[in-house]
């Protein structure tokens, strides 16, 4: 910022709220580092996630939306590995200082802390194009094994903890989009307690951030496996009803959509994983699959969202 006292200003002002107390805190925001005590029979989980306007939001964006985006996406990680969101540092690089934008930013943002009960434990300020970085921290026990990408197996039934497709949707209708679409856009909402029940059932876990064939394909490459989905099964969990979506726009949102931010697991044949809906199962011969309620089989490309592509 132009001078030091103004970046020290700013951080105070909208960045080091009197955070409600968590023992787990030692040292919070304010010093040089912060300091968390890990409780007993649990690990640390750590993840980082980047947002760069124009990139991955609008410029035009909401502030208030970007805030509460920017902490849910690693919400989403975490719960991804089991781990319980805990606490997270905020890196951000302001073009300049923008009162409004920085009111709404960190109203969003402190809302979704609250909702998730997490700290801001610290964080960096510097002047530079718009960018959000966060580091969430969260903990895992350490009497299961964590749900990697790899850790699927031939047979295991494939499931998915919310519905696929609204956010695409959403970001393909614009204004015209139901409201229930849009929140899934602007607010995801991961949600903590569909891990905690299901934790000792799963295998292999990801959040579906760059669209299910992507983030599907993911754990069937790390796990040598392919999968075969049911088509049925994705239209009951979103029919994407909606008079300007084409058929072929809806099995494009619900195929290869990002931003969904749900969970998608695997676990063994004879496992239920309560409030999730089985969408398909995993087999030896690799490749994404689509079962039709005919028993035709059709091949899934793979066309989530690459940044590099
Ligand atoms: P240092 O120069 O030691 O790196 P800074 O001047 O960057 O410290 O930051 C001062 C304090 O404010 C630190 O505790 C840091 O974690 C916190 N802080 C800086 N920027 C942010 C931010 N965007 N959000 C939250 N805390 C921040
Ligand atoms: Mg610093």
């Amino acid at each position: 910022m132009s001078t030091t006292d103004d970046e020290f200003a700013l951080i105070r002002r909208y960045f080091q709220r009197a955070a409600a107390p968590s023992s787990a805190v030692v040292v919070g925001n304010g010093d040089d580092a912060a300091i968390v005590a890990t409780p007993p029979g649990q690990r640390v989980v750590v993840c980082t996630d980047m947002l760069v306007s124009g990139r991955h939001f609008a410029a035009t964006a909401a502030a208030v939306d970007v805030g509460w985006k920017s902490l849910a996406v690693n919400v989403s990680d975490l719960l991804a590995m089991a781990a319980q969101p805990m606490g997270f540092t905020l890196a951000l690089a302001l073009p300049e200082v923008n009162p409004a934008w920085l009111e709404g930013f960190s109203e969003g943002l402190h809302a979704c802390a609250e909702h998730y009960a997490m700290t801001l434990l610290g964080g960096d300020t510097t002047r530079g194009p718009l960018t959000i970085s966060i580091t969430a921290l969260g903990w895992s026990a350490a009497a299961h094994p964590p749900p990697c990408r790899s850790h699927a197996r031939e047979g295991d039934g494939v499931w998915v903890s919310g519905s696929l497709g609204r956010a695409a949707a959403a970001l393909a209708l614009g204004d015209a989009a139901p409201h229930t679409w849009r929140e899934a856009l602007y607010r995801p909402r991961p949600d903590p307690e569909a891990v905690r029940g299901v934790r000792p059932a799963l295998h292999a876990m990801i959040d579906v951030s760059d669209g299910l064939s992507s983030d599907l394909g993911h754990i069937c490459r790390a796990s040598g496996l392919g999968a075969v989905v049911d088509a049925e099964a994705l239209v009951g969990l979103e029919p994407l009803e909606h008079p300007q979506l084409s058929q072929d726009q809806r099995w494009h949102c619900r195929l290869h959509g990002g931003d969904d931010y749900v969970l998608l697991a695997t676990a063994g044949p004879a496992s239920t994983l309560d409030g999730w809906t089985r969408i398909g199962t995993l087999h030896a011969q690799p490749g994404l699959h689509l079962r039709w309620p005919n028993g035709q089989v059709s091949a899934i490309p793979s066309l989530g969202w690459n940044h590099f592509s």
